[in-house]
């Protein structure tokens, strides 16, 4: 009988096994399709000064429109094309399109700033990268300043002499680079001294309980006074209230992004954004 049961617990384990290998063919297969037929589209959320709210730049956010699930947020594919291999595919459409959309909008006069892309780990290693980002500079006519890289810290943290080389790499193309997620990864900042990023991006999860939560006061006030001693900018994501809007700004946090400001939108949507701003600063 216990071998009987072995052998039914070893053939599901092998069902669900086959199952999920099923599943995740088949999202690599729709995701190549979707490359073909143009699918993904870029949404872009705005990263404002806490002072003035000038527009100082955006963030690129890929999106899936699905012919059948309708728009997917990142989370439904990104891991699955790190897994499959297609990340740097995903990775290169995303630069692509994020330098001609910056093309786009210097054609029209429209300023927007510095426009951030987010590089996953493995899309980070891929020896295609470099390639991929002075082709897409090139074709584009992106110039220093306008285009930057968001890299995790754990990205960062791992093999620090390989990442010190691409860094430097990055910086000769002109591109900036700002530590996403600042603050989840594990805590040694002796990376921060190296790589001297631009910007340090205050993660949503020490943001969301301010201004009541003490414990989260003292973390963002030490992170925005480790960052400003090395000469970083701080940002702080998913600013949702006024509330957490004032704390940040008074204790000299200088960069503010999240849905109080605007949500991530379609470029139309973030041209009236851009528009909108600008007319204000004028008007004021
Ligand atoms: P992230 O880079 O940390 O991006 C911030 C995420 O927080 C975005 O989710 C954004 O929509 C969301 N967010 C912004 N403000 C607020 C707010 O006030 N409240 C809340 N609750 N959320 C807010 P999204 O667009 O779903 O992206 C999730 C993650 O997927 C990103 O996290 C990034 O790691 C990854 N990702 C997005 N686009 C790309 C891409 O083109 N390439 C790669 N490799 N990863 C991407
Ligand atoms: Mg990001
Ligand atoms: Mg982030
Ligand atoms: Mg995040």
């Amino acid at each position: 009988a216990a071998k009987n049961l072995g052998g039914s617990r070893t053939s599901f384990f092998r069902e669900e096994f086959n199952h999920q290998l099923q599943a995740a063919l088949q999202l690599e297969a729709e995701m190549r399709q979707a490359l073909e037929r143009n699918e993904f589209v870029l949404h872009y959320q705005p990263l404002v000064d806490a002072r003035s709210g000038a527009l100082l730049g955006c963030e690129a956010l890929i999106r899936w429109q699905h012919p059948i699930r309708g728009l997917l947020s990142p989370f439904h594919f990104i891991p699955a094309a790190e897994q499959c291999g297609l990340i740097s595919e995903l990775g290169a459409w995303t630069i692509r399109s994020a330098c001609q959309q910056i093309a786009r909008w210097k054609e029209a006069g429209l300023q927007v700033g510095t426009v951030a892309v987010n590089v996953s780990a493995l899309e980070f290693r891929h020896h295609r990268l470099l390639d991929t980002l002075t082709t897409a500079i090139a074709a584009s006519g992106v110039r220093p300043g306008e285009l930057e890289i968001e890299l995790t810290e754990s990205v960062l943290m791992t093999d620090i002499q390989t990442t010190q080389l691409i860094i430097e790499r990055l910086h000769a193309l002109g591109l900036p680079l700002s530590v996403d997620d600042f603050g989840t990864g594990y805590s040694s900042l002796s990376y921060l001294k190296h790589l001297r990023p631009a910007k340090l991006k205050i993660d949503r999860s020490f943001v969301k309980d301010l201004p009541g939560e003490e414990g989260d006061q003292v973390l963002v006030r030490a992170i925005v006074q480790l960052a400003h001693s090395l000469g970083i900018k701080v940002v702080a994501e998913g600013v949702e209230t006024e509330a957490q809007q004032a704390f940040l700004r008074d204790i000299g946090c200088e960069i503010l992004q999240g849905y109080l400001i605007s949500r991530p939108q379609d470029a139309k949507g973030f041209e009236a954004f851009a528009r909108r701003v600008s007319n204000t600063l004028v008007d004021a």
